[in-house]
Order: C-alpha cells, then sequence, then structure tokens
C-alpha cells in the first residue's frame, strides 16, 4: 500500500526522484540494499521503497530513475520540459540530496565521457538544435546564460572575469569595492542582478568553455575561501527571447538548472561557529524553497519568496504558468539511509 500516493498533478510542479549506483567507495554492508522498486504495475517506474532497521518506507513520485537509468534515459523524460522554454516558459529544473547522492552527475554529469554528459550539456545542445530547425519557420533567437552561486546568502558570480573574483562585497574583507548582485524583477516578469556578468551565446562550443570557466572560477573559490560546492547552490540560467520574422510573434523563455547546496544535517559536534551559520544557511534556503514550493502547490495567496536569495532570485520562475522539476537524488549506501529518508519526506512534501 503507498501511503505517499501523490495526488494529481499539483500544478506545474513535478518530482522525479534517481538513485544513484553503488560506488566502491560506499561503505561496508553495502550488500544488504535498503532501496527497492515496487513490481505492482502502478507503482512500476513511479514507485520507491526504503527500508531502515526492518520498516518498510513507501514513495511515490512522477517518476522513479532505479541505478541503471542512463544520462540519456533521464534527459528523454525532461526535452520536453527543456523544449518548452524556446515556446516562452519560465522553467526551473533543480537537484536535491544529500552531498554524493548525485546531484552534480545529474546536472552536469562527466564532460569528459560524451555519454555520461548530465542535463545541463544536453538541454542546451537541444536548445540551439531546436532553435536552428525553427530558421526555416521564420524564428530568431537570441540566448543570454548566466551562472551564480548562493553560498550563506551571498551570491557569486562564476562568469565574472573581473579582480574580485565575482565576489559578492559582504564577502570581501574590508567591505568595500566588491560588487553588490542586487537582484530586482521588473514588471515584465525579468530578473535583473546588478554586476551579474552575461554572456551571449549561439553555440554549443560557447556554452562548453562557459561551463568550463564556471567550474575553474568554483574551485579556486573552493581553496581561497576553505568553502566546498556541496554547501552552495549553483544557478544556470539561460534566457531565451524569439522573434518570428514574418509574424511578429515574440517569446521570452527562461531556463534555470539549479544544483542545490547538498540537504544533510551535519553532526552536533560540527556545529559550531562559520559552520553553524552555514549549516543555518543552507537550511534555511532548502526550506524556504519548499516552503514556496508548498504555497504554490496549495495555491495559497501569500507566497514567501523573499525569506531567502534562492527563491527571491527565481520568483518570475516559481509559479505563475512557469514550469518546475525537482529531482531527489538518493544514495543506495545503507549507511545513508537515513539522509534518504529525510530527502523523500522533503520531496513527497512538496510532490
Ligand atoms: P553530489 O553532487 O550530490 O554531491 P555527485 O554528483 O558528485 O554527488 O556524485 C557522487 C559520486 O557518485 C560521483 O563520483 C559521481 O560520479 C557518482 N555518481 C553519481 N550518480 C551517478 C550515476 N547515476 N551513475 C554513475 N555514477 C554516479
Ligand atoms: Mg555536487
Amino acid at each position: 500500500k503507498l501511503h505517499n500516493t501523490i495526488l494529481e498533478l499539483k500544478g506545474n510542479i513535478r518530482v522525479f526522484c534517481r538513485v544513484r549506483p553503488l560506488l566502491p567507495e560506499d561503505g561496508a554492508g553495502s550488500e544488504s540494499s535498503v532501496v527497492s522498486f515496487p513490481t505492482s504495475t502502478e507503482a512500476l517506474g513511479r514507485g520507491i521503497d526504503l527500508t531502515q532497521n526492518g520498516q518498510i518506507y513507501p514513495f511515490t513520485f512522477d517518476k522513479v530513475f532505479a541505478h541503471g537509468a542512463s544520462q540519456q534515459d533521464v534527459f528523454v523524460e525532461i526535452s520536453q520540459l527543456v523544449q518548452s522554454a524556446l515556446d516562452g516558459y519560465k522553467v526551473c529544473i533543480f537537484a536535491y540530496g544529500q552531498t554524493g547522492s548525485g546531484k552534480t552527475y545529474t546536472m552536469m554529469g562527466r564532460p569528459e565521457a560524451s555519454d555520461e554528459k548530465g542535463l545541463i550539456p544536453r538541454s542546451l545542445e537541444q536548445i540551439f538544435q531546436t532553435s536552428q530547425s525553427l530558421l526555416a519557420q521564420g524564428w530568431r533567437y537570441k540566448m543570454q546564460a548566466s551562472m551564480l552561486e548562493i553560498y550563506n546568502e551571498t551570491i557569486r558570480d562564476l562568469l565574472s572575469t573581473s579582480r574580485s573574483g565575482g565576489l559578492d562585497v559582504t564577502r570581501t574583507e574590508n567591505g568595500v569595492g566588491g560588487k553588490q548582485y542586487a537582484i530586482k524583477h521588473d514588471v515584465n516578469g525579468n530578473t535583473h542582478v546588478s554586476d551579474l556578468t552575461i554572456v551571449d551565446v549561439s553555440s554549443m562550443k560557447e556554452i562548453s568553455s562557459l561551463l568550463q570557466q564556471a567550474a575553474h572560477c568554483r574551485s579556486v573559490g573552493r581553496t581561497q575561501m576553505n568553502e566546498q560546492s556541496s554547501r552552495s547552490h549553483l544557478v544556470f540560467t539561460l534566457r531565451i527571447s524569439g522573434v518570428n520574422e514574418s509574424t511578429e510573434q515574440q517569446v521570452q523563455g527562461v531556463l534555470n538548472l539549479i544544483d542545490l547546496a547538498g540537504s544533510e544535517r551535519l553532526s552536533k559536534s560540527m556545529s559550531t561557529g562559520d559552520r553553524l551559520k552555514e549549516t543555518q544557511a543552507i537550511n534555511k534556503s532548502l526550506s524556504s524553497l519548499s516552503d514556496v514550493i508548498l504555497a504554490l502547490a496549495r495555491k495559497d495567496d501569500h507566497v514567501p519568496y523573499r525569506n531567502s536569495k534562492l527563491t527571491y532570485l527565481l520568483q518570475p520562475c516559481l509559479g505563475g504558468d512557469s514550469k518546475t522539476l525537482m529531482f531527489v537524488n538518493i544514495s543506495p549506501d545503507p549507511s545513508s539511509v537515513g539522509e534518504s529518508l529525510c530527502s523523500l519526506r522533503f520531496a513527497a512534501k512538496v510532490n
């Protein structure tokens, strides 16, 4: 029996669950599987059971990808959603889960192996291809990319080439001369982040070098500030404006691809000083995100977008006729079962 049976699709919010394969580095005892998949036809491909201390916890989502699902298998299921950004929709795709559960693999993948590319490169490839094929029907598209990181409620520009390295003013030591990265939404629902680098892109080659630059920027920041990418949210944004030369029809779409900070709770002994501040910031923004999605699903009058930088940044792309997909990434490692249960409960709540 499924006690977490999903209701009819609530608005435009969907949740997909992905379980990564067991890795050699997973803990001892990983022979005993804690993740299983119900085989009844109605739950096939949508159900996942977690076993903790002999107790089975069943969950159902819009889709469940088991260990064997390839990057292409996953992409096939989101390609329509990606396509809708070209039709003028605002789209957000999130990866949620504890560190090591496969969020970055799902979003970025292994760029060095072409069949292991993640959703970001695959989505962009498809968008460029489709925009090319729509040329014949008179469509001309302009695309702009930006990439930022939110760490402890401060923004960092991952495409900045300036000497401040894209640091938010609040993170520079003396607090002067840095960038502001103030978020503003205009009446047309467009978001502006002051000082943020926006790059015109028209080919996959340009995108690949941006992704490389961002990865480099992220790793440099890590050693300088002793932070880990797992403690920050990564937001990739592609703005698409299309105009049809013969019909003069116009569309404005946005595709946001977000690799969220690790959802794990830190052990008590580690939760002091900077670590405590960091954990509180992460918990605050992840719970703000779920509060926003829940309020949207319930069609509340008030949606608390302003409670975190992440939800405020994405405000125009969450709600209205925008489309949201959340991946909940799960590790099959038995030592992670507690965190996996937390992740599935979080996802079931917003689903
Ligand atoms: P996270 O970003 O959630 O911290 P990662 O994406 O870095 O986790 O994944 C942790 C490890 O597991 C990495 O070595 C990654 O390559 C591997 N991994 C994750 N998902 C898969 C998958 N579906 N297939 C193969 N390896 C995976
Ligand atoms: Mg990661």
